[in-house]
């Protein structure tokens, strides 16, 4: 069959005529596949939802265990056929869980990579390229603008800060669900044994992470230390993490003095850091770059490139130049990691 009527963009979202499902839904349908747990992807109310074990484990943690009337899990690689078209779920190595759903029918393929980033991340398995007839890509950070550095060094930034100021709290904003959890792998690998203090809105995530055989080291309520009249003690020279809605709120106060720092890849945009009052950003971001985008693309060369959100018009430019031709697909819904990050820098704030 044509590989372009294999799914369809539609207002709820993409839609396979021939399986009578869709992938990432962002309402409520019969019959759902979910790549990944943020709640800009996974929503609850659907009839059946196929996603990986972790991803249904976050759904259920978020919206409660009726999230959905009913969970069909996938292992990566597994094959499962639905009214005749085969999926597959791939590692998409953007959070725990997530993945890039194969679709097939009649010797025509489309990959939908859901969110995705190239670089390795300790709390989940690399990306998968498969080669495919119609890639189905976001865009988050689809302008040259966006390079993130190493990881390790944004991670070095913090710790030397941390030594720097020895007497000062040191609190990252970071997503409650992927990016946190890397965020504290990450200080583990470089060598950060010490107690990291965690908002109450992360806790949960990160149980269910070390349930998941991620190895987060020592955890500690930062609401417990908060009751002591020692307060203020505890949290010096200490990696407070909390999400980034708080960190310029009254609970962060408690805290005595701070560094305020950010895990996002919009901390390259330096009015971003300023508008949140960012002393120390760290461009960590579970999305691929701009380099990342197109080495994927060149990679997978595949017949067409669709284009999902964020910043569509210079990947689709740039993909059309290599000869993959591209369409943006506009779909609406979708932002950074569903937490209330603005989809899309303007180009202003882009060149800043
Ligand atoms: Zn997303
Ligand atoms: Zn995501």
């Amino acid at each position: 069959m044509k590989p372009e009527l294999l799914l369809k963009p539609t207002p709820a979202g993409l839609y396979c005529p021939s399986g009578d499902f869709y992938i990432d839904p962002v309402r409520p349908v019969d019959r759902a596949v979910v790549t990944h747990g943020h709640s800009d992807h996974a929503r609850a109310g659907h009839g059946v939802v196929l996603a990986t074990e972790p991803t249904l484990a976050i759904m259920a943690s978020r919206y409660g265990e009726a999230f959905t009337e009913r969970r069909q899990a996938a292992a990566y690689g597994e094959t499962v056929t639905i009214n005749g078209v085969t999926i597959r779920l791939v590692p998409a190595g953007h959070i725990l869980g997530s993945a890039q759903a194969v679709v097939e029918k009649g010797g025509a393929r489309v990959v939908v990579s859901g969110d995705y980033k190239r670089r390795r991340d300790p709390t989940c398995p690399r990306f998968e390229p498969v080669p495919c007839d119609i890639f189905i890509s976001e865009a988050t950070f689809g302008l040259p603008v966006f390079r993130h550095p190493p990881d390790t060094e944004e991670i070095a930034k913090l710790l030397l800060s941390l030594k720097t100021f020895p007497e000062r709290c040191h609190l990252v904003g970071a997503y409650s669900l992927g990016k946190a959890q890397r965020v504290i792998c990450l200080l583990r690998e470089a060598g950060h044994d010490a107690p990291i203090y965690l908002h109450g809105a992360m806790q949960k995530l990160c149980d269910l992470y070390t349930a998941h055989g991620v190895k987060l080291g020592d955890l500690r309520p930062a609401a417990d230390a908060m009751k002591t009249p020692l307060t203020r003690e505890v949290f010096k020279g200490a990696i407070v993490l909390c999400p980034p809605s708080s960190l310029n709120d009254l609970w962060s106060r408690k805290l005595g003095d701070v560094v305020t720092s950010f895990a996002s890849g919009w901390m390259r945009v330096r009015a971003r850091a300023r508008q949140r009052l960012v002393e120390l950003p760290l461009i960590i971001s579970d999305h691929a770059d701009w380099d990342e985008l197109t080495a994927t693309i060149t990679e997978i060369k595949p017949g067409a490139l669709w284009v999902t959100h964020g910043a569509e018009e210079a990947l689709v430019h740039w993909s059309n130049s290599i000869g993959v031709p591209a369409t943006a697909l506009n779909l609406v819904g979708y932002d950074e990691d569903g937490e209330g990050e603005p989809a899309a820098p303007t180009p202003t704030e882009a060149s800043a």
